[in-house]
């Protein structure tokens, strides 16, 4: 079978109609070519999508990813915004944190990047650093001032983790896009993989079929370990429900990539 996976879709505000500026739903190419690549169905769900029409677009997939985008809105976390802060749509967020908390009550597989991984710390009661440039300004650099060039650092991954079984490491060298991350982690997640300098760049919960990360695999689909977290949510997804260990077993002997 061929999973369908559910991708959080973001809104276009310079895209024009008529030559007149109108919004317009939309998610970058790189996370449905990671789908697609791996196997699965991309779906999108867009912004502002909530109550029955949110259950029942869940009802038809069987795995769900939060992809990357701007800046959770601080009052969902009970904070004020910093001046660096951006990008909020308010709409995603209330559309996402729902999305997390369902996906997660009902045991369908998540991954979550990026963005994804502040939206889902966020949906379960966790806060974030608002701006790690002016917050933690002992930090590596996490994002570029050149909006074209790429930051890298390193993550040290927790052995036996999902995500060192997943990717077959425990160190690795990965992109870096991001100028918020995690502060306060929310009850029931683990922190599985931190930047040298602290900054955390992965968490899971143990038991459950949930992967997020602070960087891009996305963006890198020539690294096996990157394609790999996309042949986990895919093949977790078409496995039945409670057979997760046996969706891992099926990722590390089949090579994803
Ligand atoms: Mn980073």
């Amino acid at each position: 079978m061929t999973p369908r996976i559910l991708l959080t879709m973001g809104r276009n505000t310079a895209h024009l109609h008529h030559g007149a500026p109108t919004p317009n739903a939309c998610v970058e190419q790189a996370y449905l070519d990671a789908v697609l690549r791996a196997g699965g169905a991309p779906l999108g769900l867009a912004a502002g999508v909530a109550g029955a029409a949110l259950d029942a677009a869940l009802d038809a997939v069987h795995g769900v990813l939060l992809t990357g985008g701007g800046d959770v809105c601080p009052d969902f976390y009970g904070a004020t915004a910093h001046p660096a802060a951006g990008g909020h749509l308010a709409a995603r967020d209330a559309t996402e944190i729902a999305l997390a908390r369902a996906a997660l009550a009902r045991g369908v597989p998540l991954l979550g990047v990026c963005r994804g991984i502040q939206l889902l710390n966020v949906a379960l009661g966790g806060t974030l650093v608002q701006d790690i440039p002016t917050e933690w300004p002992s930090a590596l650099p996490h994002r570029d001032p050149d909006p074209a060039g790429e930051a890298r650092h390193v993550i040290d991954i927790t052995p036996d983790s999902l995500l060192a079984r997943v990717i077959g490491a425990t160190a690795l060298e990965v992109n870096s896009y991001h100028h918020q991350a995690i502060r306060d982690l929310a009850p029931g997640l683990v922190i599985t993989a931190r930047a040298r300098d602290g900054v955390v760049e992965a968490v899971e919960r143990p038991g459950a079929p949930l992967l997020a990360v602070q960087f891009h695999p996305e963006e890198a689909p020539d690294d096996p370990a990157c394609r790999a977290l996309f042949g986990w949510l895919v093949e977790t997804a078409s496995c039945p429900q409670g057979s997760i260990t046996s969706a891992q077993g099926t990722s590390l002997g089949s090579g994803i990539g």
